[in-house]
């Protein structure tokens, strides 16, 4: 099984030295080299995460692993090869921006492809994202893109960034920031988070601008939460832009900035995160949101850390310290 395990990766290999030859020695590839250099990347990124170029023709890849000579039993087991009717197989990438997926040891073990002409994308005839299929050798709910490398800098620095998709860890690394991993376009499950958790003791969500990454940096610090002891931080950013796009319109300067010196506790976070969809010139509302402050904050355990939190929901509506202090106690008393 060492042996069916290892020729799979190695068929990945092979497929990720042919896809990065085309991407940048053929002439099939240029215009997919051209939209990466638009959206900003260099030849050093391309390079560093191996990134490549499947043809539209959709057998390339298979006749080089039949001329290789691996059986029909690996090509399918691959998860590189769509099977006809027939069971004929061809390429089940193509015309498709190659990126190479490492699992948490570093081999490589799957590949996510982009489409990148609009026409298709506007045709909504195909994802914009196709991921390779389970295999043996890859598992969704394991793999953190990029932590084989994050994981050297995140341990010097004692923090991982969690992005939503792999083109925002690819845009951070650009700016200096190398400690960045993504999910595979699935919400943070309890296996990555055991992987941050052997690694560093703090993680920085920077999740998308809009309201899906709003919503996904509450699920996540949530479910963080829940199976690890790992302290959490935020960052939102505006106008709802993703990082790579705050990176190209506002340059890495400001995008570290951003990470060092704008960073909210979940805490922070929730105190905004509750305000949407309430009108808080409404006492119902008023009422409901501060009861839901309150139960928030039984679960901030550090004592200075809650005093802070309690001042600043005084201060924000106009109620007393203390009157936030009797709900508390009341709250903890039913707890007990
Ligand atoms: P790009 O900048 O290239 O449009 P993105 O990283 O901003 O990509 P998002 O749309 O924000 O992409 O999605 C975040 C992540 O979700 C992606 O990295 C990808 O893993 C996953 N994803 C997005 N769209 C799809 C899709 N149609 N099918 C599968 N996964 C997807
Ligand atoms: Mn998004
Ligand atoms: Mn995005
Ligand atoms: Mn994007």
């Amino acid at each position: 099984q060492k042996r069916k395990f290892d020729t799979l990766i190695e068929m990945h290999e092979k497929a990720a030295t042919l896809y990065q030859h085309v991407l940048l020695k053929t002439k099939v590839g240029e215009p997919a080299l051209d939209y990466l250099y638009q959206r900003g990347l260099t030849d050093e990124q391309i390079e560093h995460f191996g990134i490549g170029f499947a043809p539209t023709e959709n057998s390339l890849l298979r006749r080089v692993f039949e001329n290789d000579g691996y059986s029909e039993e690996m090509l399918a087991a691959s998860g590189l090869m769509s099977q006809r009717d027939n069971g004929e197989f061809f390429d089940r990438f193509f015309g498709r921006i190659m990126f190479p997926i490492r699992n948490n040891q570093g081999k490589l073990v799957a590949f996510s492809g982009r489409l990148f002409d609009q026409y298709l994308l506007d045709q909504k005839k195909s994802p914009k994202y196709l991921n390779s299929p389970e295999t043996e050798i890859f598992n969704k709910r394991q793999v953190l893109y990029n932590f084989h490398e994050a994981r050297k800098v995140g341990r010097k620095e004692n923090e991982l960034v969690l992005f939503e998709g792999f083109m925002d860890v690819i845009a951070a690394y650009n700016a200096g920031i190398k400690n960045g991993v993504a999910s595979m376009g699935t919400s943070l499950t309890s296996e990555q988070i055991n992987t941050l958790q052997r690694t560093v003791s703090q993680v920085l969500v920077c999740y998308d601008g809009d309201n899906a990454g709003k919503e996904a940096s509450f699920r996540a610090m949530n479910v963080i939460n829940d199976h690890s002891a790992l302290d959490i931080s935020l960052v939102l950013l505006p106008e709802r832009m993703d990082p790579d796009e705050f990176i190209q319109k506002y340059g890495p300067e400001r995008f570290v900035n951003l990470l060092k010196n704008h960073r909210e506790s979940p805490f922070t976070f929730k105190l905004e995160y509750y305000k949407q969809n309430k009108n808080l010139d409404n006492e119902l509302d008023r009422l409901e949101y501060l009861e839901t402050m309150v139960r928030e904050l039984l679960s901030v355990n550090s004592v200075i850390e809650r005093e802070v939190y309690i001042k600043q929901l005084a201060d924000d509506f106009d109620v007393s310290v203390e009157a936030i202090q009797a709900e508390i106690q009341k709250g903890l008393t039913n707890q007990a």
